[in-house]
């Protein structure tokens, strides 16, 4: 009863490997199988498919260069291969727990990358990320190895989902998988940085600063427009990110004067250095920052005399993935958002170990599903 399960495996930079790991099982009544059918690259698999990022991030922090806790969140040695790859996927439902009432074998479902129970204070008020039932570790997610929690990755035959009544949302019917494999991570993550602050400024202009958070920037621009904002101002030099045209504007903000106080929501995707502060001295009089990107370094500058003058807020951190969903999918089922536009390459799931290396803003790579659609 020890069935292989082909899995693929980051190795390292640039090298990614089928691997024949040993089959899971449910170790709960609350938990589910699934099969992955349609997973994307997330914004980070794409940094550390692209760069080694490991042995920098220990010298630098050996260094003191970037913050004292980041290993702490990563593990001692972030982003060292081996591990199962993928944490952004739609799966159909394989088998379920006794316990499990909301899904059933058959149903196409989005699995969030972030483990949460549904129960805990965290949960209950919205803070998923942030579950206190589910950490075995600070983070805890798929696709990232050990240091992450080993809850496993996305490109498998088989993944295991605790909590599943919680975790695993149904797709909307005549959704395609693909629409929606980055809903487990990316697409919420933009969705939310421009969702809370246009609830309390409806129709506020928007002005997004894309980059290093790729895909984040694009999708928090759609999300703009599918909630009304007045305007969306993105601002890249990234010609593919341009050529998915989900906004109106387009240039780099490094050669763009700052226009002080126009924007009552700002969404900084860029992580570059000045962007924050490009992105807080374009807030309107009680507007509201929120940053999407990494900044690693020790010390990263706020100018809070500008947050202050205009009353600003700025917020950052995870995004509650599993919280934002029923939003998204809602929005993705009407066709006011259409993620799809961002998907710059579609690949066969035979081709995933090429196809997740390309130059593109989102990979997205799927299969056909083997279960019958279940009769709700
Ligand atoms: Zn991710
Ligand atoms: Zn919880």
């Amino acid at each position: 009863m020890t069935a292989a399960v082909r899995t693929l495996f980051y190795l390292r930079k640039g090298t990614l490997e089928w691997v024949d790991a040993p089959d899971i099982d449910m170790t709960s009544d609350m938990d589910a199988i699934v099969r992955p059918i349609a997973v994307a690259r997330c914004d980070l698999d794409d940094a550390f498919l692209r760069h080694d990022l490991g042995r920098p991030l220990q010298l630098a922090h050996a260094a003191k260069l970037v913050d004292q806790r980041l290993l702490d969140y990563l593990g001692r040695k972030p982003f060292a291969g081996p591990f199962p790859f993928g944490h952004e996927c739609v799966a159909e439902v394989l088998e379920v727990g006794h316990e499990v009432r909301s899904v059933r074998r058959g149903d196409v479902v989005v699995v969030p990358f972030q483990i949460s129970c549904g129960s805990c204070r965290a949960c209950t008020t919205g803070l998923t990320a942030s579950c206190t039932t589910a950490g075995r570790t600070p983070v805890s997610m798929y696709g990232l190895g050990a240091a992450t929690g080993g809850w496993g990755g996305a490109m498998t035959d088989r993944l295991r989902v605790p909590y599943a009544d919680h975790m695993l949302l149904p797709i909307p019917p005549d959704v395609e998988p693909a629409t929606l494999a980055s809903a487990a991570d990316n697409i919420p993550d933009g969705w939310r940085a421009v969702a809370h602050p246009l609830n309390r400024r409806p129709s506020a202009p928007v002005l997004v600063l894309g980059g290093q958070a790729k895909s984040v920037g694009l999708y928090a621009a759609a999300s703009a427009l599918a909630l009304g904002a007045e305007s969306v101002d993105y601002l890249d030099t990234d010609p593919q990110r341009l050529g998915a045209r989900p906004v109106e504007r387009a240039a780099s903000w490094r050669r763009t004067p700052a226009r002080r106080g126009e924007y009552p929501v700002v969404v900084d995707a860029n992580g570059e250095r000045g962007a924050l502060a490009y992105a807080i001295k374009s807030l309107a009089p009680g507007g509201i920052c929120t940053s999407v990107a990494l900044y690693f370094a020790t010390g990263t500058r706020v100018p809070m005399w500008e947050l202050y003058v205009r009353q600003g807020t700025l917020t950052t951190g995870l995004a509650n993935a599993r919280a934002e969903l029923p939003a998204v999918l809602a929005a993705v089922a009407t066709g006011s958002l259409r993620p799809e536009l961002v998907t710059g390459v579609l690949a066969d799931w035979e081709d995933a170990p090429q196809a997740l290396l390309a130059r593109a803003t989102k990979v997205v790579v799927t299969r056909a599903r083997i279960t019958e659609a279940s009769t709700a």
